[in-house]
This record gives C-alpha cells, sequence and structure tokens, in this order.
C-alpha cells in the first residue's frame, strides 16, 4: 500500500480538465509540469490522477490503470524537483500509450519512446 503525501492533480479528459486538488500547491513543479503535459500532451484517458508519495520499493514513479480510461500516477517524494518532472514526463508517456489499458511501465519500446520525446519536447524544448 502506497503512502499518499500529496494528492496533486486531477485531470478528467472530457469533462472538467486540469482540476486541481486543494494540496497542488506542495509539490509546484509537479504541478507546473502536469499542467503543460495537459495542454501539449493530451491523453484520451478519462481520468490520471497524479499524487506524489511512495511508489514502490527502487522505483522514481509508477503507473496504474485501475479501471478502464482511469490511470494512477505516483512520483517518489524524495526525488529532487526536476526529477519529479523527469519522472512525470516518462509515466505520462506510459499513459499516452496505454490508451486502451492496460498500461505496461515495462514497456519502453518505440511507441512509449516516441511519447516520451513528445512530453519531454513540450517541457523542455523550445
Ligand atoms: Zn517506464
Amino acid at each position: 500500500m502506497s503512502k499518499i503525501l500529496a494528492s496533486i492533480l486531477l485531470l478528467a479528459g472530457c469533462a472538467a480538465p486540469g482540476g486541481l486538488h486543494q494540496d497542488a500547491d506542495a509539490f509546484p513543479e509537479v504541478t507546473s509540469a502536469f499542467q503543460i503535459l495537459v495542454q501539449e500532451c493530451p491523453p484520451k484517458a478519462r481520468l490520471v490522477n497524479v499524487t506524489v508519495g511512495d511508489p514502490g520499493p527502487f522505483l522514481r514513479g509508477v503507473t496504474t490503470n485501475p479501471a478502464p480510461g482511469c490511470f494512477d500516477i505516483i512520483i517518489e517524494s524524495s526525488l529532487e524537483p526536476w526529477s519529479k518532472q523527469e519522472t512525470l514526463c516518462h509515466e505520462w508517456a506510459h499513459v499516452l500509450v496505454s490508451e486502451a489499458g492496460p498500461v505496461n511501465c515495462d514497456d519502453h519500446g518505440p511507441l512509449w519512446g516516441v511519447a516520451y520525446a513528445e512530453c519531454y519536447r513540450a517541457l523542455w524544448g523550445d
């Protein structure tokens, strides 16, 4: 069971995109990266819940797919701010290539790579 330090953001892909939790200020670097990704690399998923907490031993982040069209991303809370952003970028790419589910966090193949590049460009490219 993962310990959630802060539930950062909810994204409802159709109805109310980018709804902010009240703890959104706890990790502003994650909130700002999330908002850019929602805008520049919008997922077709109904719901992407991003939290900062404990993704599990030896993991910087993890993405799960608890229900069709719904994804939970957990970012390791002890990471440096830039590393939290890079990890969100990595996990967001998993969501983009797993719209129909299930998500496979071990798949870092060509489709994931293209999605990661798009997310990376949105966050740090020109
Ligand atoms: Zn991965």
